[in-house]
């Protein structure tokens, strides 16, 4: 989502005639996007800031604003604890980022702005920033589209509900006139964004879900031959999700549903507002449904009160699941969550150690499923060269699988059957067979 923004934003600043810079030493203005999922994103983006009023120091009429979620979250307090910032632009400002950089390098509007976080639903998804008329792509091959913005669910520990507003959908109208003008451009892989997708079509006066989206979608733009989408809510994943999965061709074989845990007293602390059981339920519907699809998740380990009983629940789901791949993250308080008001038992060293155990037996799974598709037959869309080798290049299958394969012709952009010869737990490598 935050790739998509910045692309948006890029789009709007190449419009009014702004150029991409060399380097941040040659920049007049930089625009940094951040992320406040976790207290190591934001590290990360404060640990920045001395480089940033170095570059300052040197060229005073250096712009440098903050946008995306840290900027929705701290708003002008980002001003109090780094003076060298001259904008902080909140998520559901992001369309109006060119007008107001350029009132500041005009220094009309004083030196700076804040943008204030009760604007957040304000901005129309229709106009996705304007995008209707902004072509401006950062791939050829690949493209992100806005489906719908913000989250209704309240996860205990998320703070995606106040940084990125309440659930708004975009018009089906709107999509599908991207969906054409990405056809007509020739993309190949369209990623389909939501919080959570599943419940795509709530609010919006057409009749429309996002299984009659996809339907919708395939009818229109057939000519993409690869659409993928993230993120499902397990609790709104279902049967007819499933089958059209199964049945449109461009859609996918590739579901992420993240569990969270595989503990019942810890989802009901999380609120994620499912059991394990009906988790386990619908991933069992998926398999029947797509027997060759694979399915990746996001854990949560150390959550506040969780015992090490509740770990071995996680540890048991994994190896029940096999999923093809999880991102896995240790708990990280997050200010005005309903979380911070739980008990945080867990110790930091405990949480690293589970997070350890939990990755090291999710790569066993990796490599074990990878092992499988050894001999098979995978159509591979290729998007780039390796970086360690000139004649190596790196594709993805529909099932969202990276593969390597060696070639002495240019492979970048196209759609090729590969043979895979071995496996690694995150990389598969192949041979051309077509
Ligand atoms: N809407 C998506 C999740 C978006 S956040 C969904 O519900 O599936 C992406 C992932 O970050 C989450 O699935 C969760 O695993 C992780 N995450 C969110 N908040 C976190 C926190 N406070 N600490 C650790 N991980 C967190
Ligand atoms: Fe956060 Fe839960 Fe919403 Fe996902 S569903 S964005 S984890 S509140």
């Amino acid at each position: 989502m935050n790739e998509r923004d910045s692309e948006a934003v890029t789009g709007i600043l190449f419009d009014k005639g702004y150029q991409a810079a060399a380097s941040t030493e040659e920049a007049d203005l930089i625009l940094y996007n951040t992320c406040s999922i976790r207290d190591h994103a934001e590290q990360k983006v404060f640990g920045r800031m001395g480089a940033f009023r170095k570059l300052k120091e040197k060229k005073p009429e250096l712009v440098i604003g903050i946008m995306g979620c840290m900027a929705q979250e701290h708003g002008e307090n980002f001003f109090k604890m780094n003076p060298e910032i001259d904008l902080v632009c909140g998520t559901g400002n992001l369309s109006q980022i060119g007008d107001l950089v350029e009132e500041i390098q005009r220094g009309r509007a004083g030196a700076r702005h804040a943008v204030p976080i009760q604007k957040l639903a304000i901005d129309r998804i229709d106009d996705d920033y304007g995008l209707d008329g902004i072509q401006y792509r950062a791939d050829k091959l690949k493209a992100l589209v806005t489906i719908m913005k913000g989250c209704d669910h309240r996860c205990t520990y998320c703070i995606v509900p106040y940084t990125r507003g309440v659930e708004i959908s975009r018009s089906s109208e709107s999509i599908l006139r991207e969906m054409k003008d990405l056809a007509s451009r020739g993309f190949q892989d369209v990623m389909l964004l939501g919080q959570n997708v599943n419940s795509y079509g709530k609010g919006l006066d057409e009749n429309m879900d996002f299984a009659g989206l996809l339907e919708k979608i395939q009818a229109v733009a057939p000519q993409i031959p690869r659409i993928r989408f993230i993120t499902s809510h397990p609790k709104d994943a279902h049967t007819r999700l499933f089958a059209v999965m199964r049945d449109l061709p461009s859609v996918c074989e590739h579901l992420h549903l993240p569990v969270q845990s595989g503990s019942n007293a810890v989802l009901r602390r999380m609120k994620r507002e499912h059991t394990r059981e009906w988790y386990l339920e619908q991933i069992e519907e998926y398999k029947r449904f797509l027997p060759q699809g694979s399915l990746s998740t996001d854990f949560i380990v150390g959550f506040p009160g969780e015992t090490e009983k509740d770990f071995a629940d996680t540890l048991d789901l994994m190896e029940k699941v096999e999923f093809d791949s999880a991102y896995i993250f240790t708990y990280s308080e997050r200010p005005g969550t309903p979380a911070t008001k739980l008990k945080d038992d867990v110790t930091e060293q405990e949480k690293s150690r589970r997070l350890q155990e939990a990755m090291k037996l999710q790569r066993a799974i990796s490599l074990r499923k990878n092992q499988a598709l050894i001999g098979t037959s995978q159509e591979v869309l290729f998007e780039s060269k390796t970086r360690r080798d000139e004649n190596r290049y790196g594709g993805r299958t529909r099932t969202y699988k990276r593969v390597v394969v060696s070639s002495a012709q240019d492979l970048v952009g196209q759609m090729r059957q590969v043979k895979i010869v071995a496996a690694a737990d995150e990389t598969l490598l192949g041979e051309l067979t077509s």
